[in-house]
C-alpha cells in the first residue's frame, strides 16, 4: 500500500513538473518544488522542450517587481494567486500553475505582451513567502500592487494612476494597456482548483 501511495505521488510529481515545463519553468523551479532527481528532471526537460535547461543561477532581485510595467503584471498574478489561495482554498503549487495560466489568458485576451515569465511569477510568489514583498492598497484606484516589504504605503498610489512622467508612443501604448490589467476587481472563474 505505502509502495502503491508512492508510486501516485510520483506521477504527481512528473505531472507537476511536465507542467512547468510547457509554462517556461527553469530547472530551479523544478528542483524545489518536487521531489524528483535532478537528472530525471533533465530528461524531463529535454523530453518536453528538445532542448537542455538553460544552466546559471536565477538573476532576479525584488526590484524588478517594483519597477513600473513588470509591477503591474506581477500585481495582477499575485492577486490571482491569492485568491486561489485564500478565497478557494488551493493547494499551493496547483494555486500557483492555474493562477499562471488564468495571467497568460488575461494577457493573451488583452492582446498585452506577457512581461512576467513563469520563473519570475514563482519567484515572486518565494519573495512573498520570505516577507521581502507585501501588497499595498492604492489609494486612488484600491487595487492592490506588488511593493517592497515594510514599505509605508498610507499613502500609496500605484504606477497605473500615477505612471511615470516620461511620455512617448511606446510608453502611451504600454500606459493604455497596463490600465487593461489593472488588478481591481479580479472576476475569477469558481472554484478553479476542485479536482
Ligand atoms: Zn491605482
Amino acid at each position: 500500500m505505502t509502495q502503491q501511495k508512492s508510486l501516485v505521488t510520483e506521477m504527481q510529481q512528473v505531472q507537476l513538473a511536465i507542467e512547468l515545463i510547457e509554462l517556461g519553468a527553469r530547472l530551479q523551479v523544478l528542483e524545489t518544488e518536487t521531489d524528483l532527481s535532478r537528472a530525471r528532471l533533465i530528461r524531463l526537460f529535454k523530453e518536453v522542450r528538445g532542448m537542455s535547461p538553460p544552466k546559471g543561477m536565477l538573476p532576479f532581485s525584488t526590484d524588478w517587481f517594483i519597477t513600473w510595467l513588470p509591477n503591474v503584471h506581477a500585481s495582477l498574478f499575485y492577486n490571482i494567486f491569492r485568491s486561489l489561495r485564500e478565497d478557494q482554498q488551493c493547494e499551493r503549487m496547483q494555486a500557483f500553475v492555474t493562477a499562471y495560466r488564468l495571467y497568460s489568458e488575461q494577457v493573451s485576451i488583452d492582446q498585452v505582451e506577457p512581461v512576467l515569465g513563469l520563473t519570475r511569477a514563482w519567484t515572486l510568489v518565494r519573495f512573498f513567502e520570505s516577507d521581502l514583498l507585501q501588497q499595498s492598497t492604492c489609494t486612488q484606484c484600491s487595487g492592490h500592487f506588488v511593493a517592497h516589504a515594510h514599505s509605508p504605503d498610507h499613502d500609496y498610489v500605484c504606477g497605473i494612476c500615477m505612471p511615470p512622467s516620461r511620455a512617448g508612443k511606446t510608453r502611451k501604448r504600454r500606459e493604455r494597456e497596463a490600465a487593461q490589467l489593472a488588478p481591481v476587481d479580479l472576476e475569477l472563474p469558481a472554484a478553479r482548483c476542485a479536482g
